[in-house]
């Protein structure tokens, strides 16, 4: 199944169906359900598919990304966390901060979660995970490395475009990403390379915060991040979900 948030007069939710939008009367997370009412995909303006209290990020989950940023493979999860603030709809411009020389696209495996999560095993976390979607963690590459911890650069408005829809069905484990910077790849890998798996990263995260209904885990980018300038397109491409396309201001 996939669902949308999108905009019309006021925000709404649907299950997106082919090429058919099949409204809901509330949000999917609060049990939405179909009110009968269909419209084209088409024309829906979307906006990020959720509205979480946290985004919660794992750093340096792939091996090919630590090695390019001379970094060792860590034991266990480096997390941090993006403002949401930070959101950004599909389609919409990532605004390039003045103050920085290189902003950088990272293509992720976006988790969205479904039930109120503390303390859970990693045998039983995926009965709290409600699906996936493609994230982009917009860095201030110079920013965050002249700073020696993350917050500035990684948390700038629109650094986060999320979207376009969360799909509940999926196997995360096995799944080819990539990302497109003007129609040209530049990172291509598969989340069988995860150093932590989707349940791990759930059971470690949910011992140190409680995660709620809508709230959104990046689960790290892979090997070939690089850095974007104005008027670029960039494109998160995950198989089986679908393309996250954006532009930079
Ligand atoms: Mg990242």
């Amino acid at each position: 199944m996939r669902y949308i948030r999108f905009q019309r007069e006021t925000e709404q939710f649907g299950l997106v169906e082919g090429d058919i939008v099949k409204v809901l009367d509330k949000d999917f997370l609060a049990g939405g359900r179909a009110t009968g009412e269909q419209i084209p995909l088409s024309e829906v303006k979307l906006l990020a598919p959720c509205k979480p209290a946290k985004v919660v990020c794992v750093g340096l989950n792939y091996s090919d990304h630590a090695k390019e940023m001379n970094l060792a493979v860590p034991e266990e999860p480096i997390i941090f966390l993006k403002p949401t603030t930070a959101i950004l709809q599909p389609e919409g411009y990532i605004a390039y901060p003045n103050i920085s020389r290189q902003v950088d696209f990272e293509a992720e495996l976006a988790i969205v979660i479904g039930r109120h999560a503390h303390n859970v095993s990693e045998k039983d976390a995926a009965d709290f995970i409600f699906g996936y979607t493609c994230a982009n963690d917009v860095t201030a590459r110079d920013l965050q490395l002249k700073d020696g911890q993350w917050t500035r650069g990684k948390s700038f408005d629109t650094f986060l475009p999320l979207g376009p829809w969360i799909e509940t069905e999926l196997n995360p484990g096995n799944l080819e990403i990539k990302l497109y910077l003007n129609k040209e790849v530049k990172q291509h890998s598969n989340t069988k390379n995860f150093i932590f798996p989707v349940n791990f990263m759930i059971s470690f995260i949910s011992e140190v915060m409680t995660l709620e209904p809508g709230d959104v885990i990046l689960t790290g980018t892979p090997h070939g991040v690089g850095p974007m300038k104005s008027g670029d397109e960039v494109v998160v491409w995950i198989e089986n979900i679908g393309e996250l396309k954006n532009f930079v201001g």
